[in-house]
């Protein structure tokens, strides 16, 4: 089984509908999910980096690049593109569930009028998140505005901070 196939299959056990992969050629692979990653498997090193970051990994198994597609990388500054979203936020509220005519916050699951909710990218662009519907939620003003280009659910487990941190020190030693 080539790579390629073998991330085929891996998305639809476990990120169907979520993620695409593409053939460009050269043994280079794109993934997509909520971050698009450029995958290298027949390359020495099987280099799979993040786009828009310098998250760049060797030897990387097709599961762990499919995974890389999921996953915050640190904030990158000054990167963020703009995005419009009056499109999204039907889509989304057409696919949440509605109790009493109310929809769920992604981050603090609290219920909230349409009007309340804003559409939200799950990972930030700032990190490398990808401007497509894999990457959109909707969320409350008040859990919008605490987040920033963080992720809560992230900061909770101490995540966040430990990879801030570790970028600034691979920042600083280049
Ligand atoms: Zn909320």
């Amino acid at each position: 089984m080539t790579p390629f196939t073998q991330i085929r299959k891996l998305i639809e056990q476990r990120h169907p509908g979520e993620a695409t992969v593409r053939d460009c050629g050269n043994g280079h692979l794109q993934i997509e999910g909520r971050l698009l990653v450029n995958y290298y498997p027949e390359s020495r090193k099987r280099t799979a980096y993040v786009d828009a970051t310098r998250q760049g990994r060797h030897h990387v198994t097709p599961e762990q690049a499919l995974s890389m597609a999921f996953q915050a990388p640190p904030v990158i500054a000054g990167k963020v593109k703009r995005t419009g979203q009056t499109g999204s936020k039907r889509r989304l509220l057409r696919q949440a569930v509605a109790v009493e005519g109310k929809y769920r916050c992604m981050w603090c699951s609290g219920l909230f009028a349409p009007t309340e909710l804003t559409v939200e990218h799950i990972i930030p662009l700032a990190r490398g998140g990808l401007n497509n519907a894999n990457n959109k939620g909707l969320a409350c003003a008040p859990c919008n505005q605490n987040r920033g280009h963080d992720m809560p659910e992230l900061k909770r487990s101490g995540y966040v901070n430990r990879e801030d941190s570790q970028s600034m020190n691979g920042g600083s030693s280049k």
